[in-house]
This record gives structure tokens, C-alpha cells and sequence, in this order.
């Protein structure tokens, strides 16, 4: 067909139904490493389709509420063959959505990106590539070994372990002996054996340095460092499985002067950070900068109450109070969102001052061009309360009525008001969201993986056991902000450690002090 009216047949088709396919690279595991593009795509996606190979840091990334089609294999059951992918991505496109096939490393690295391609041309289904990051150059990567080395190689072979049919590869050992330069098998964990010998028949010398690469660019990678003639051997005493990467060349043995990515801070922890949905982790981001592999496992989820007239008639007398605290970014946006609605705006919140528990909610008080006024050193709810206690207790014995709007959630924590109270200070406790606990979407979740879960408040303890019924919580290494949240973590016999301090900072040295004692 004429390649112009394809082209024109494409676009009109998006313009008119708005299926369309992106054929996504998803990078080597590390979300870090998954790129600007792809996560915009996967922002606006309908439905995505998305392979084992996918990290659960990027599956993470995924909005809620998108479709989700899983066509890798999952323990036990076999994938999704080639065909019905295919299938899947048309029927899916041709209901108009926006569709995003999901793919492990480089879609066109040994993706069956091509194949996949195919069938959507046939049908006039626009589509794009966004390319990822292949396992093939970032696994040896973050294990130390530079692809190619001026004064080692000047090439570089990426060379499948599987043919089409899963047989052993029909490799030409010595077309490739013959060239020289870096070799590297995907998919060759059950062949390696085989693709060692066919190398060493075909006149590569015996003590080649090679090494397979296990999970790369996890908190969990493994590497085997050796030779071709020793590798398999020595690949069978580490036990490695696939995923794994062969690499076959005299780069490999920088990989003992290089190796960089377990050495940094919290390299080889995989954490998973509980946290409500729809939240920026400052934690999370700390502790991946510090090397860790972060999950990031939302267990609760915040709905603003609906029709709350309490909230409109406080908004309505907001002059009536001299302070409004915050507990959370998530009150701040309800309130907000409420006086939106009223043709409210900062003007009419002139002559207020704010108190909020911690820099995340102060942040989103300072985004609606609002400066703090309060905020106290540790982050806790007592704290907080404390802080107000003392400020308006203050301000009475100066003979002013201490006024204070407690917007926050409808099961709000005593620790704050507590401390009021104790004072004999009034104030209006306001309802304004529910916390709900959240289910799980089945793609990303607590396993055995996991080396450590971080807890932030008790409702995210409350709301991770909710979404693990059935696993055994003593083997959970809990830490923990506060003693309320490692209380609740302890009532489900967790393993506890508790942050110092209730701050970001103290939790991030708990890890820190647990990889110490790892290490020794
Ligand atoms: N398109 C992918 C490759 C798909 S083939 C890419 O560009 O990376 C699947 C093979 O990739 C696996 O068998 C394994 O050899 C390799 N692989 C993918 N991710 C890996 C990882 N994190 N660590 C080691 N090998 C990996």
C-alpha cells in the first residue's frame, strides 16, 4: 500500500477514535533509569500492557485508575503467546484507548518490538517508539564493567541466547571469535554452558575473562566475575537465575577496580516505602539518592468528605479564628479546593497564621503563596499540638482570644489535640477527608524481596496489613516513625526499629545503621 496514505489513514484514525499504541521501553528494573518520555506516555495512558520484565519501580509510576494487562509470566503460568499480544494491543487501540505496550530494557533489543509493530500497521493504528535503556549496556554498567574500553576491545556483539523457536542459538562462535570485542549473550542463562563451549571450540583463548550479571540494576543484582572456561561452573555454585545478562570479554575484569553500585550507602537494600497515593515521597527520593531500591507501596489513599457543610460555614467565619493547622498536604489541597469552590482565594485568608505538622505540608501551604508560621523541629503529631499549645497560651496571657481551625482528617490522631486540651485551649476540630485503606492493584506489593518496609504514620501500617492478609508479619522489618506507628507495627508482631528522632533524616540513618550492621 502506498506508504502516504497509510501515514494519512493513521492520523485520521487517531483524530477520529484516539487509539493509538506506545511501545515503551521500560528500562533494565531501576525506575530510575526509565526515561523522561516514557513516563510522560504512561500519564496520560488508558490501558497498559506490560511484560515481567518491567521493574516495580516503574510499575509504580503508573497512574491509578489505568487498565492493566499483564502478558508476562507470572510463577507458574505461561506468558501470553507473541499472537494474542499482538491481538490484545489492536483490540485494545481499536476501542480508541490510549494504549501502552510496556516493555522490559529497549522494545527493539530483542523485544519483539518489530512483531508487535506489524500487525498495527496492517490495521492503521498509529503508534510511536519510545526507546528505553537495554539491559544489554546498563547491567554491566552497574556492575562496573564498561561495555567497551579503548584498550580492550573495538566492538561490542549483542547476541541472542534463544532463537525464535527457544532452541539454542545458532551463533556463528567463529565469525565472532574471529572479530573480537565484547560479547553479550541476553537470554543464554540455561545455554551458557553451550555458548562457553562453542566459544572455546572455535579458538577464543581458555582464560577469556566472562561473567553472567543477575538482576541488574537492582538492590539485589549479583554478579559472577570468572573465565569462559570456569563460568558455568562457577555460575552453578552462585545458583544464578534468570534474568542474567553473559558477558564475554577482557573488559570484565574491571568490574573488580569498578564495581560501584552495592558499595553506595543503601546499595543492595530494597525498601518499600508506604505512603499515602498521590503523594510525593520525600523519603523515598532520600533514600534511593542513597542507593536503595525503592518500592513505593501506597496503602492508604485520602477522599475529600463530600458536602461538608461544617467545612463551608467555618470558610465562611475563617476571621473568626487567628490560626489554621495543617496535618497533612492532603487537608491543605481539601481546603483549598473547598474555598476554590466558594471564589475564595488567599485574600480572604489575609491576618491568619499557619501551623503545619512537617516540611511536606508546609510545602503545600507555601505553593498556595502562603508563608508558614509554625512548624515544629520533629515531625509528630505531639509535637505539633505541643507547639500550638504553647503558642496560644502565649498569646492569651498578651490578652488576645486564642482561636485555632483544626482542619484535618475525620480520624485524626489525639496526639495533637491532646496537648490542647491539657491547656485548656479551645479549638475547632474539622473533618475533612476520610482515609481509606487502599487495595492492592496486584502489580506491585510486599514480597520476600523486600528487605525493609518504612511506616510514616499507624493508618499506613493499618492500611499495609489490610492489603497482605495472609503474609507472616514477624518476618516484616518495620521501621518506623514515632512510637504510635511502630506501636501499631508491633500489635502485628513486625520486627520494629524506630527513627530517633520523628523526622525523614532520622529514619533515612536507621538504614543507614542497619547496612552498617550488615556489613559486619
Ligand atoms: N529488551 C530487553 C531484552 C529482552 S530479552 C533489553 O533491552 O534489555 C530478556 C533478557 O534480557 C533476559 O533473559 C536477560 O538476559 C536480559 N535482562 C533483562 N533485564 C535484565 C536485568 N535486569 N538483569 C539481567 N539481565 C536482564
Amino acid at each position: 500500500m502506498d506508504k502516504k496514505i497509510n501515514r494519512q489513514n493513521a492520523m485520521d484514525n487517531e483524530r477520529i477514535a484516539g487509539g493509538k499504541v506506545w511501545l515503551v521501553g521500560a528500562g533494565p528494573s531501576d525506575a530510575g533509569l526509565f526515561t523522561l518520555r516514557g513516563k510522560a506516555v504512561l500519564e496520560q495512558a488508558d490501558v497498559v500492557v506490560y511484560d515481567k520484565l518491567v521493574g516495580q519501580g516503574v510499575l509504580g509510576l503508573i497512574p491509578s485508575g489505568v487498565e492493566l494487562i499483564p502478558v508476562g509470566k507470572v510463577s507458574g503460568y505461561h506468558p501470553t503467546p507473541q499472537y494474542r499480544i499482538n491481538e490484545i494491543l489492536l483490540e485494545e487501540a481499536l476501542k480508541g484507548k490510549k494504549v501502552v505496550r510496556l516493555k522490559g530494557g529497549d522494545p527493539f533489543v530483542f523485544g519483539r518490538g518489530g512483531e508487535e509493530l506489524e500487525l498495527l500497521c496492517e490495521h492503521d493504528i498509529p503508534f510511536e517508539i519510545v526507546p528505553g535503556i537495554t539491559s544489554a549496556i546498563s547491567v554491566p554498567a552497574y556492575n562496573g564493567i564498561p561495555v567497551t574500553h579503548r584498550d580492550f576491545c573495538s566492538s561490542l556483539h549483542i547476541i541472542t541466547g534463544h532463537t525464535k523457536k527457544l532452541e539454542e542459538a545458532e551463533v556463528d562462535y567463529e565469525a565472532l571469535v574471529k572479530v573480537g570485542g565484547t560479547m553479550i549473550f541476553l537470554m543464554g542463562v540455561s545455554a551458557m554452558p553451550k555458548i562457553c563451549k562453542g566459544l572455546l571450540d572455535a579458538g577464543m583463548r581458555k582464560n577469556m575473562p566472562a561473567a553472567i550479571l543477575e538482576r541488574g540494576t537492582t538492590a539485589h543484582q549479583r554478579r559472577v566475575v570468572s573465565d569462559l572456561t570456569n563460568l558455568p561452573k562457577d555460575a552453578e555454585k552462585a545458583g544464578i537465575q534468570t534474568p542474567a545478562i553473559i558477558v564475554v570479554g577482557e573488559v570484565c575484569s574491571l568490574a573488580d577496580q569498578f564495581h560501584w553500585a552495592e558499595d553506595r550507602p543503601l546499595g543492595g537494600l530494597k525498601i518499600a516505602v508506604t505512603r499515602p497515593k498521590d503523594r510525593n515521597s520525600t523519603l523515598a527520593s532520600m533514600l534511593s539518592n542513597l542507593g536503595a531500591e525503592v518500592v513505593l507501596l501506597p496503602t492508604i489513599e485520602t477522599e475529600a468528605i463530600l458536602e461538608n457543610t461544617a467545612l463551608r460555614e467555618n470558610l465562611e467565619k475563617i476571621h473568626q479564628y487567628k490560626w489554621v493547622a495543617f496535618t497533612s498536604p492532603a487537608g491543605v489541597k481539601v481546603f483549598y479546593d473547598e474555598m476554590r469552590k466558594m471564589h475564595m482565594d488567599i485574600r480572604s485568608l489575609s491576618g491568619l497564621k499557619f501551623a503545619v505538622i512537617g516540611a511536606g505540608t508546609r510545602k503545600a501551604v507555601e505553593e498556595k503563596g502562603i508563608i508558614v508560621d509554625l512548624m515544629p523541629d520533629v515531625y509528630s503529631g505531639e509535637a505539633l499540638g505541643q507547639a500550638l499549645a504553647i503558642q496560644l497560651k502565649k498569646e492569651e496571657k498578651e490578652g488576645k482570644k486564642p482561636s485555632l481551625l483544626l482542619p484535618r482528617a475525620r480520624i485524626g490522631t489525639e496526639e495533637v489535640t491532646r496537648p490542647m486540651d491539657e491547656a485548656g485551649i479551645s479549638y475547632t476540630d474539622l473533618p475533612i477527608y476520610e482515609t481509606i485503606d487502599m487495595e492492592s492493584n496486584g502489580m506491585v506489593t510486599y514480597d520476600d524481596s523486600v528487605d525493609y518496609v518504612a511506616f510514616t504514620s499507624a493508618s499506613t501500617v493499618r492500611g499495609f496489613v489490610k492489603m497482605h492478609p495472609d503474609i507472616d508479619y514477624t518476618k516484616v522489618e518495620a521501621v518506623c516513625i514515632g512510637e504510635q506507628t511502630a506501636a501499631q507495627a508491633e500489635s502485628f508482631n513486625m520486627k520494629i526499629t524506630i527513627a530517633e528522632k520523628a523526622t525523614m533524616e532520622s529514619m533515612v540513618e536507621c538504614f543507614l545503621r542497619r547496612k552498617e550492621g550488615m556489613k559486619s
